[in-house]
C-alpha cells in the first residue's frame, strides 16, 4: 500500500505526485484517463494567472510556478521554453497586476497589431503540454512513484487504498467530490504547422467575447480558443475551429493556409476559487487540489508544494 494516493494524472496530479515522491514519500497515482487524454494535455499553455481566485494565494502559487518552469526551460526535453511575445488590447486598459512579475514593458504604438491600441511585451514560460506531461511521468517513475489506470466512484473508496488521498480530479471533482462549485468551461484549440512564428500573441481586451491567442512551439502553433461554460462535450466542433483560425489569421496573416495538424478540446475546472483544503475522514487524510480554471499549469508547482506541506508529518518519508 502506498503512503499517498493521488487521484488524477493531469498537471495538478502529476506535479503533486512528483513533489511528494521527491520529498521521499511513497506515492501512487490512479487515474481514469492517462496523461495524454487529460484537459492538461489540451492546454496551450502559457504561464498566465488568468482570472483565478483567491488572488493572494494565486499570486504566490503562480510566482513559485514561474520560478520552477523557468528553471525547467534550461533542461533538455521538458517541453518548457521561455518565449517572448505580447498581450494586446483593442481598448485602453491597465497592465495586468502580474505584469511586473514578468517585467512586462509597454509596447510602442508601432509594435501593436492592427486594431490594437495598447499592449505589453514580456517573456514567460510556454509549455508543450504533451511533452511536459511525459517529462513529469518520467520524473515520477525515476523517484519510485507509480501510475495506474483506475476510476473511483467515491473518495471513500480511495481512502481504503491509502491513508492519505490527494484529489486532483479537475472538473470531474464536481462528481467525485460532490462539489457543485466546480464546473467545466469547455475550451477548444487548433494546432497548425508553424509557418515561422517565433513570438506569442494574446488578445487581452477587457470583456472580449472571444479568446484569441497564438502560441508557437517548435514545429507547430497552438491557436485559441473557446470558453463554453457548463459544456462537457469533448468532440471538436469544426465550425468553432474555422472561426479560431479566422480570428488568429486576421491578427497574424502568415497563418493563412497553414496545415491543420489537430484539434484539442479540454474542460477547464472553473470554480469560485481553487480548492486546496484538507479534511479528516475516519483515520484518513483527504487533501483537495482542484478548481484551477484556466490557469492550472500556471499554479501547478505552487499548489503541489503546498500539498506536500500539508501531507508531510502525516506520513513518514524515506531519506
Ligand atoms: C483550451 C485550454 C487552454 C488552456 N490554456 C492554459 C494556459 O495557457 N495556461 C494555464 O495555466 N492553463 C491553461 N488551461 C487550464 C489548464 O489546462 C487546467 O487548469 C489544468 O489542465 C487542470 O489540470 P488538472 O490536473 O487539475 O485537471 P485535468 O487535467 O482535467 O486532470 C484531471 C485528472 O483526474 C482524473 N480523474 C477525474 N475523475 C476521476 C475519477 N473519478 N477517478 C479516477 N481519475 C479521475 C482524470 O482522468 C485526469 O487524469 C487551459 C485549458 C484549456 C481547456
Amino acid at each position: 500500500m502506498a503512503s499517498v494516493l493521488v487521484i488524477g494524472a493531469g498537471v495538478s496530479g502529476l506535479t503533486t505526485a512528483v513533489c511528494l515522491a521527491e520529498a521521499g514519500i511513497d506515492v501512487r497515482v490512479d487515474t481514469d484517463r492517462l496523461p495524454g487524454a487529460t484537459t492538461s494535455a489540451a492546454a496551450g499553455a502559457m504561464w498566465d494567472p488568468f482570472l483565478v481566485e483567491p488572488r493572494d494565494l494565486v499570486d504566490r502559487w503562480s510566482r513559485q510556478t514561474l520560478a520552477e518552469l523557468t528553471a525547467l526551460s534550461t533542461a533538455p526535453d521538458t517541453g518548457v521554453r521561455l518565449m517572448e511575445g505580447t498581450h494586446e488590447s483593442r481598448v485602453p486598459c491597465e497592465m495586468p497586476t502580474w505584469g511586473s512579475v514578468v517585467a512586462a514593458l509597454p509596447c510602442p504604438p508601432q509594435d501593436l497589431r492592427d486594431g490594437y491600441v495598447t499592449g505589453w511585451r514580456y517573456r514567460a514560460p510556454l509549455v508543450d503540454m504533451p511533452r511536459y506531461l511525459n517529462h513529469l511521468v518520467r520524473r515520477l517513475e525515476r523517484t519510485g512513484g507509480t501510475l495506474h489506470h483506475r476510476h473511483y466512484d467515491t473518495l471513500d473508496e480511495a481512502l481504503h487504498e491509502a491513508p492519505v488521498v490527494v484529489n486532483c480530479s479537475g472538473a470531474e471533482a464536481r462528481f467525485l467530490a460532490d462539489d457543485p462549485a466546480v464546473d467545466a468551461v469547455r475550451g477548444q484549440l487548433v494546432v497548425v504547422e508553424n509557418p515561422g512564428i517565433g513570438t506569442f500573441f494574446c488578445d487581452d481586451t477587457p470583456g472580449a467575447r472571444e479568446l484569441t491567442y497564438i502560441y508557437p512551439h517548435a514545429e507547430a502553433v497552438v491557436l485559441g480558443g473557446t470558453a463554453e461554460p457548463g459544456t462537457w462535450d469533448l468532440r471538436p466542433d469544426d465550425d468553432a475551429a474555422r472561426e479560431i483560425v479566422r480570428r488568429c489569421t486576421a491578427v497574424e496573416p502568415s497563418l493563412a493556409g497553414a496545415r491543420v495538424i489537430e484539434q484539442r478540446v479540454g474542460l477547464r475546472p472553473v470554480r469560485t476559487g481553487v480548492r486546496l483544503t484538507e479534511e479528516r475522514r475516519d483515520d484518513g487524510l483527504l487533501v483537495h487540489n482542484y478548481g484551477h480554471g484556466g490557469a492550472g499549469v500556471t499554479l501547478s508547482w505552487g499548489c503541489a508544494r503546498e500539498v506536500v506541506d500539508r501531507v508531510r508529518g502525516t506520513v513518514g518519508s524515506t531519506p
